[in-house]
């Protein structure tokens, strides 16, 4: 991985035009909404808020448990 930390590949802002849910096509991004951008290679993938907060919620439940097995070792 050339960047030590995919946190740097995630970011909040607000949409410059409405859009869906990268998640799901039910969940409309309307603009000036808050939403989760994650970088992959050359495109941005955005996320409502709702599954924002999931997202992180459970990555951050993954990386103290990934953390966890490697103190442990
Ligand atoms: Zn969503």
């Amino acid at each position: 991985m050339a960047n030590k930390s995919f946190i740097k590949s995630m970011s909040v802002d607000n949409a410059q035009k409405s859009h869906n849910c990268k998640h799901s096509s039910k969940h409309r991004i309307n603009m000036g909404d808050i939403r989760l951008g994650l970088k992959v290679e050359q495109s941005t993938q955005y996320f409502c808020k709702a599954c924002a907060i999931k997202f992180l919620e459970n990555g951050s439940k993954d990386i103290s448990k990934l953390l966890d097995e490697l103190k442990e070792n």
